[in-house]
C-alpha cells in the first residue's frame, strides 16, 4: 500500500501561538520538535500498519519545519515550498490514500486555532462554486483529481467538524479543543502518539468507506481579500478573472487545475 500524507502545524499537539508557527520567533525551534516527533510516529505506524511506500510533504508555510536529521528514514519528504499544480510533489495515481495531518480550520470560523484558508495575512474566505472552503475541501479534491482519497484528517475540534463535513466517512482525530484563535484545551503529545497509532491504523481499515472529493465543473473560485491593494494586485481579463467588488476576485475555468493555479 501507498500514503501521501500532508503535514501542516496548526493542528500538530501542543502548538496554539502564532510564535510556534513562525520561523525566527523564541517557541518555533521547540514547536518543530513536537512537529517532527509526530510525523515520525505517523511513519511509523502506517508502516506497522502494512504501509509499504509513504510521501510527506513540509506544507507549512516554507515547507520547511521538519528536523530532516531526526526524520524516521522509512518515509520520502518533500519539503521546501511548492505551489499548484506542484502542491504534493510526486503524488500520482498510484497512491491508495491521503492523510492530512495537523491541519486547521477554514479562515473565519470561531473558536478554530489558527483559521485561516492558505494565508493568514492576506485572504478572508474562499468560496469554490458558491460554497466555503478552506484547506481540508482544497487538498481533497487536489487527492481527487488523481483519484486517491483522503482517509483521515487530525487537527482541533473545529478542524474535525469541518473534515466531516467536506469527506463522507472520513477518519478524524482531535490533538486539542479550541477555546480560541490562540487558546485551547490540549492533549499531552505523548497521549497523542499513543492514540494516533490506533487511529491510523483504523483509518486505513475504513478505506472502503471512502470516495476520492471530486466536484463536477464549470466552477468558479471568488477569493475575498483583507484589502483592496491585494485585489488591486491581480489581473482581471473580464472573462476568466473578475472583480466583482472592492475586495473580491472571481475565478472561472473548467479545469479545476488550471483554475486553483491561476487563482491560489
Ligand atoms: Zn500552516
Amino acid at each position: 500500500m501507498k500514503i501521501y500524507v500532508s503535514v501542516d502545524m496548526e493542528g500538530i499537539s501542543g502548538i496554539v501561538l502564532k510564535q510556534q508557527l513562525t520561523r525566527g520567533e523564541l517557541l518555533y525551534e521547540e514547536a518543530r520538535h513536537f512537529l517532527t516527533d509526530e510525523v515520525n510516529v505517523i511513519v511509523e505506524s502506517l508502516i506497522a500498519a502494512g504501509v509499504d511506500e509513504i510521501y510527506v510533504k513540509d506544507a507549512h508555510s516554507s515547507g520547511f519545519n521538519f528536523l530532516v536529521h531526526k526524520l524516521h528514514p522509512g518515509a520520502k519528504y518533500c519539503v521546501g515550498a511548492t505551489k499548484i499544480p506542484e502542491r504534493f510533489p510526486g503524488l500520482d495515481t498510484s497512491f491508495d490514500g491521503a492523510m492530512l495531518i495537523g491541519y486547521h480550520a477554514m479562515g473565519g470560523i470561531e473558536k478554530a486555532i489558527r483559521d485561516h484558508t492558505m494565508t493568514s495575512v492576506g485572504w478572508q474566505t474562499i468560496h469554490l462554486n458558491g460554497s466555503p472552503v478552506g484547506e481540508i475541501a482544497l487538498d481533497s479534491l487536489l487527492f481527487g483529481l488523481y483519484n486517491v482519497p483522503v482517509l483521515l484528517v487530525t487537527g482541533d475540534d473545529q478542524t474535525c467538524v469541518e473534515a466531516q463535513k467536506e469527506i463522507s466517512n472520513v477518519t478524524v482525530y482531535e490533538t486539542k479543543q479550541s477555546y480560541g484563535r490562540h487558546a485551547g484545551l490540549i492533549k499531552s503529545p505523548q497521549l497523542v502518539h499513543k492514540e494516533l497509532k490506533e487511529v491510523i491504523k483504523k483509518s486505513l481499515d475504513n478505506k472502503v468507506n471512502v470516495l476520492p472529493k471530486q466536484i463536477q465543473g464549470p466552477y468558479n473560485l471568488a477569493i475575498r481579500f483583507v484589502s483592496t491593494d491585494q485585489a488591486d494586485s491581480r489581473y482581471y481579463d473580464g472573462i476568466q478573472a473578475k472583480r466583482i467588488n472592492g475586495l473580491t476576485a472571481v475565478y472561472y475555468g473548467d479545469n479545476l487545475i488550471d483554475l486553483l493555479s491561476r487563482a491560489l
